[in-house]
């Protein structure tokens, strides 16, 4: 880690506190709250205006997967603000079209090019938008356990209890469930015969009611993050494929957290071979330090839109900054071996963590691919009863709220989400780093056993 080092902000910390609490709006909370004012971060670290440092074990919002301040992304975004800040995205330029050639690069054989977004909910919203148009048809399918983005469209689409936030819901979504083998539906014990857990059969089963002739696309996270980190059995992505190949809809895979290495692929769909008709990202194509977000799609769409505008359009869009800063963190990430090494991690993190299941009752179930990873706290490992509901918003329900500040208080960032605990630090975190904040984690997780 760098020297600490207190030179911003300008401000006294507590007249930023105030103007926080009295005038800035925050997402998702109610408002007047005092943050921590954060003065520098470097690495897998953070720190305060009080000097206390954080080990970052969230990479933020699951964004900072280079870690912060990556010298080669700062270095990136400096010489393009030099050359040229801001060009209408009609234009050319060399890191508009460098990106979008790395893009064809990285992503599945059949996905040639991108549309860049200023982030992963306009990326979504681009996506439905453009299959409703391609099928001619309005509706979309999503599933329960998602989280899509905070706009009109994709906050319908959303199932966790946000989407409840909005009076307006956008028409035409269906939901469908989880492939979730730790909590499977009523009546089924195993995976490998439960509709749900197989894809396929559940949604052709929805289809029988719906008519597949009215149903556009099928969005999915492909990795499940902020409602649970939950990774698809083999075959159900397959499964999903072939059923959208037989009724000509269309599959979009929402890979904004779950893109970019955080599972130790460039996408997760790389795990099962599967070709999406779009893959959405975001946060981690440049760690989050300038707004960008890609909806890459198909040669198939691509040759269609040659012949059709596409229905959208952002004044941001291939912004050069943000192309920049995405070129050097993927080069970054290619120099420094980065999906190995995440790969190598995210295994370790799990022989860790369950070696931590064995002194912790409160453990109910370990989860993840990469440096994806999750621990789901129960109340009682035989009925699997959770700690505290799903609908309770993890900052908010005790002993959540409680483990959330014990862990801050011992210096290690860590966010829930209901009752799973999301264990993403940055992809490059050093091995003694991720070792100190497991050993943290341990002790946070008495606070969970004392409710079994
Ligand atoms: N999709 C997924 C899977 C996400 O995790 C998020 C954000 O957390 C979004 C979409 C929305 O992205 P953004 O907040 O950049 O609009």
């Amino acid at each position: 880690m760098s020297e600490l080092s207190n030179e911003y902000p300008t401000h006294d910390p507590e007249w930023v506190k105030d103007m926080h609490a009295d005038h800035y709006l925050q997402s998702w909370s109610k408002q007047g709250g005092r943050p921590r004012v954060i003065t520098g971060a470097s690495g897998s670290w953070f720190w305060d205006s009080d000097g206390k440092r954080y080990l970052d074990f969230q990479s933020q919002l699951v964004n900072a997967n280079m870690g912060h301040q990556h010298p080669k992304i700062v270095q990136a975004i400096k010489d393009q603000a030099d050359k040229l800040c801001y060009i209408g995205p009609a234009m050319g330029s060399d890191v508009r079209s460098e990106l979008a050639a790395i893009m064809n690069e990285i992503t599945p054989p059949n996905i040639t090019s991108t549309f860049f977004t200023t982030g992963g909910s306009a990326a979504n919203e681009i996506a439905i938008r453009l299959a409703r148009h391609k099928t001619g048809r309005t509706k979309i399918i999503a599933r329960y356990r998602s989280y899509h983005g905070a706009t009109g469209g994709t906050l319908s689409l959303t199932g966790d209890p946000r989407h409840h936030l909005t009076r307006a819901d956008m028409p035409g979504v269906v939901r469908m469930l989880d492939p979730y083998t730790y909590r499977l539906p009523t009546g089924h014990t195993d995976p490998a015969h439960c509709p749900v857990a197989q894809g396929g059969p559940h949604l052709e089963e929805l289809l029988m009611y719906e008519n597949p002739n009215t149903v556009a696309a099928v969005i999915l996270e492909t990795v499940v993050g902020t409602n649970g980190i939950i990774v698809p059995p083999d075959g159900y992505l397959q499964s999903i494929r072939e059923t959208c190949n037989k009724y000509g809809i269309l599959l979009i895979c929402d890979e904004v957290m779950a893109g970019f290495g955080r599972t130790g692929k460039w996408f997760a769909v790389d795990h099962w071979g599967v070709e999406p008709d779009i893959i959405t990202s975001a946060k981690g194509i440049n760690s989050g330090y300038v707004p960008l977000g890609t909806m890459s799609v198909s040669q198939e769409l691509h040759d269609w839109l040659r012949e059709t505008p596409l229905p959208g359009g952002l004044t941001y869009a291939g912004h050069p900054l943000a192309c920049a800063s995405g070129i050097a963190a993927i080069r970054a990430m290619q120099e420094e071996d980065t999906l190995n090494y995440a790969t190598q991690m995210g295994a370790r993190m799990r022989e860790e963590l369950a070696k931590l299941a064995e002194k912790h009752p409160s453990i109910g179930d370990i989860r993840g691919l990469g440096m994806f990873n999750g621990i789901e706290l129960v109340k009682n490992r035989e009925t699997r009863e959770p700690l505290v509901p799903f609908a309770a918003k993890g900052a908010d329900a005790k002993p959540m709220s409680d483990m959330m500040a014990f862990a801050m208080n011992e210096g290690l960032y860590l966010s829930f989400y209901s009752n799973v605990i999301r264990l993403t630090p940055p992809l490059n975190i050093s091995e003694e780093d991720m070792m100190h904040g497991l050993e943290i984690l341990d002790r946070t997780l008495e606070i969970a056993d004392r409710e079994c």
